[in-house]
């Protein structure tokens, strides 16, 4: 049932404001992630929608999903992911260098499978996970990266500094958005930091949210929307304060946040991105009515593409049955009149139907046997990989239709 599913909030999550202004209402969508076997299961829906906090600013989801629910279907493992091995390198040496070059013992928040410990491993730095999914954190510890199986806060961060002293660094990726009371999570971080150290957040990064229209990233296990000012604000309230930003390729456009204890003078390139956000009115109502009126107009020019390419095909198929998919193919209405099939590789959504838009999930091998007319990346934060993937493995180069970033657009149209 919807009502037990999820609850309405009444005030802002953050600081608990009353006002909070409608900004872009996506419809009702069943949670991403509730992949069916038949069509006769049904599916709940929870209103996915995006308001602002009139006094602190932050935007946020009205809806808050019960965390069991979300928890129960987590699957996503890091090490999956193609670009994340060579990411973790990137990230680990970036961190070390904001460290002096070495560090006695990192702590990582939602650690996962430890794929970005294990670069820090590498390099003769002592670590330690900390992880909600009891699964995935008995498999990392097995493979050598030690994982506590819990949520992450003040209180287990007290336990983790009593047993294995302060950390030089500590870091918690993607993990901000997700949770309910980010504050605790930063508060833990906190006591987990050595004075000397640092501390990392990295978040799909609102300025570009804004800008290329990921109105995609928008589903239920995402309740904040953040711009670099709000994560400011909560370090600053946890008496940390950030000193350096780095872009980062994850989701299609993050930002790695360096913080610390003590303060210190904030580079060319966090006052750059904070200038950026301010022309981009992301301080203001105004900047993200703006966004809300876009993603609208994309929407209408998006469908209406497709539907061209649809008329001109035998066989067209999307790639890519993600979370972000999912609100795509739900807000825009796309169904099975409009698409054979979402292609994609995960083994676990295979012969599964997408939530709430009844489309089959076939594995690529299968879907590319009969060669398609046309593709819609569905998965366009992976555009070159799958591209590549198209080629190499089925040697097909069609017609592909880009959803987004910015303005949809086909390739390859000859
Ligand atoms: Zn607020």
């Amino acid at each position: 049932m919807a009502q037990a599913l999820s609850r309405k909030i009444d005030r802002c999550r953050l600081c608990g404001g009353q006002h909070l202004e409608t900004i872009l209402d996506l419809g009702s969508q069943p949670p991403a992630n509730s992949l069916r076997s038949s069509l006769s299961e049904t599916v709940p829906t929870v209103p996915l929608v995006l308001c602002r906090c009139d006094a602190c600013g932050v935007v946020q989801l009205t809806e808050t999903i019960q965390p069991e629910f979300l928890f129960s279907q987590y699957v996503w493992v890091t090490g999956t992911s193609k670009g994340a091995q060579a990411y973790s390198q990137r990230f680990r040496d970036e961190m070390l260098k904001r460290v002096g070059g070495k560090a006695g013992f990192a702590v990582e928040v939602a650690s996962n499978d430890g794929t970005f410990l294990r670069a820090f491993k590498e390099s003769g730095v002592k670590v330690l996970g900390v992880d909600p999914a009891q699964n995935i954190a008995a498999k990392a510890t097995a493979d050598g990266i030690e994982t506590v199986a819990e949520f992450f806060g003040i209180d287990a961060a007290r336990k983790v500094s009593a047993k294995h002293g302060k950390a030089q660094v500590v870091f918690a990726r993607n993990v901000l958005p997700h949770v309910p009371d980010p504050r605790d999570v930063i508060a833990g971080m906190s006591e987990c930091l050595a004075d000397d150290g640092v501390g990392a957040i990295e978040f799909h990064r609102a300025d570009t949210i804004v800008r290329e229209l990921h109105y995609d990233s928008i589903y239920h296990e995402h309740f904040f929307y953040y711009a670099l000012r709000d994560v400011e604000g909560m370090l600053n309230q946890t008496g940390l304060t950030a000193f350096d930003v780095m872009p980062s390729p994850i989701s299609g456009g993050s930002w790695v946040v360096y913080f610390a204890r003590t303060k210190r003078p904030a580079t060319a390139a966090l006052a750059a991105a904070r200038a950026n956000e301010i022309t981009l009115g992301l301080d203001k109502a105004e900047g993200w009515r703006a966004f809300a009126t876009k993603c609208m107009a994309h929407r209408d020019a998006f469908t209406k593409m497709l539907r061209e390419g649809r008329a001109m095909s035998k066989r067209i198929l999307g790639y890519g049955a993600s979370a972000r998919s999912s609100t795509l193919l739900n807000y825009c209405g796309i169904g099975p009149k409009d698409l054979d099939g979402v292609a994609d590789k995960s083994d676990y959504k295979h012969d599964k139907f997408t939530a709430g838009t009844d489309l089959p999930i076939i594995a690529p091998e299968k879907a590319f046997k009969t060669p398609p007319d046309r593709v819609v990346l569905l998965a366009w934060n992976f555009t070159d990989e799958i591209l590549d993937d198209m080629e190499t493995r089925f040697g097909w180069k069609g017609p592909v239709l880009l959803p987004l970033p910015g303005d949809p657009k086909w390739i390859r149209e000859s």
